[in-house]
């Protein structure tokens, strides 16, 4: 994958560590737009095992046009609180991944998530607060405190967690009976390294500890747990030759991990009071990663080789969104959306929903 990497980088002479090349590259968002909005309310018939994960597919896509910020038309915000509509169980108000499936926190998660991603009072208007509550405290670990099953008798790690804790922080449900043990969990689940992993003594992994973190940010318990540790263990992920990031060590370089890494870093940064203008990873590697590596004519991939799918399109940009400065192309201007790295989403519109839910009082 290295010499993969480094055969696209020779192309146009460019040197990640020097910034110097002798051709620009664009991020075309143009294509990756059409790209995500192709995916945002059509199920391809390649993706049908995606049918229940059909929340993820409207989140990723609204979220990459909102970091591209291309607008969403009318028409197609209603078209998808329509679909959000028919994926809420009836009997207990979360969402599922699909018309008539099972109440699970990920498409709850990714239900929510879209709907910020919308920002309009009608999309919030169809979010039951009492009922997500509910089930979210229904799914609290029967033997393990602090932690969550993502749906009945079902798997239990860092994603349940931070789903369960990121939905009712913006929902404004995030009460007792929700965060009982929920930070201390989350602290034993550090290891010595300082990354977080699925649950206590596995191995560090870049998604689990972007969970962790900003679970434990949302708790406001970051104090619990080695924060600089964590840090560094972050930044060793940004790998030398390729300039992107991997999730975990002697891993391959990924493009999501833009996204999961540098989220964690951006908030890690916060909390250990660095300031924004400090910079302690490249983000002219970084940039050079997902736009000379990572492109594909529509839409973008995790590594050379792949093709594109919309979730690396979604957390590449998303990713790509903190590290915009300095450039790694001075002719290219990349103008993407801030985001807010504890709900992935825009910071703008997470303002807002938490706002509107705060306004609502409580449950
Ligand atoms: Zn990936």
């Amino acid at each position: 994958m290295q010499t993969k990497v480094e055969n696209l980088y020779k192309i146009i002479d460019l040197d990640i560590h020097n910034g110097t090349y002798n051709n620009f590259v664009i991020l075309d968002k143009d294509s990756h737009c059409e790209f995500s909005f192709g995916g945002l309310l059509r199920l391809p018939r390649g993706l049908t095992s995606l049918c229940s994960g059909q929340p993820w597919l409207v989140y990723w896509n609204l979220n990459s046009l909102n970091i591209m910020k291309m607008p969403i038309p009318e028409e197609v915000s209603s078209q998808v609180i329509a679909l959000l509509s028919e994926c809420i169980c009836p009997y207990t108000g979360a969402f599922c991944g699909g018309p008539s499936q099972d109440p699970h926190l990920a498409p709850t998660y990714a239900s929510v998530a879209a709907l910020i991603s919308l920002n309009s009072a009608k999309g919030y208007s169809i979010i039951n607060r009492k009922g997500i509550h509910d089930f979210i405290v229904s799914m609290k670990h029967k033997t393990v405190p602090g932690a969550f099953t993502m749906h009945t008798d079902g798997e239990s790690d860092m994603r349940s967690v931070y789903c369960a804790i990121c939905v009712a922080s913006v929902l404004n449900i995030l009460d007792d009976a929700v965060t009982k043990d929920v930070s201390y969990h989350i602290a034993n689940c550090q290891n010595y390294d300082g990354g977080f992993s699925a649950e206590p003594n596995g191995e560090s992994h870049g998604g689990y500890t972007f969970c962790a973190v900003a679970s434990l940010i949302m708790l406001e318990k970051a104090s619990l747990v080695d924060c600089e540790r964590a840090l560094e263990w972050c930044l060793m992920r940004q790998m030398d030759i390729e300039g992107g990031f991997n999730g975990r060590p002697n891993k391959l370089v990924d493009s999501c991990y833009t996204f999961w890494i540098g989220a964690a870093i951006v908030m890690l940064k916060d909390v250990l009071n660095i300031p924004k203008e400090v910079q302690i990873c490249s983000s002219e590697a970084l940039q050079a990663y997902v736009m000379v590596a990572c492109q594909s004519p529509m839409g973008l991939f995790d590594k050379p080789g792949s093709s594109p799918d919309y979730y690396h399109t979604a957390y590449s940009l998303g990713g790509l969104s903190f590290f915009q400065e300095p450039k790694m192309f001075k002719e290219s201007i990349l103008d993407l959306a801030d985001i807010d790295p504890l709900v992935n989403a825009l910071k703008k519109n997470v303002e807002d929903a938490r706002k509107y839910f705060i306004e609502l009082g409580p449950i």
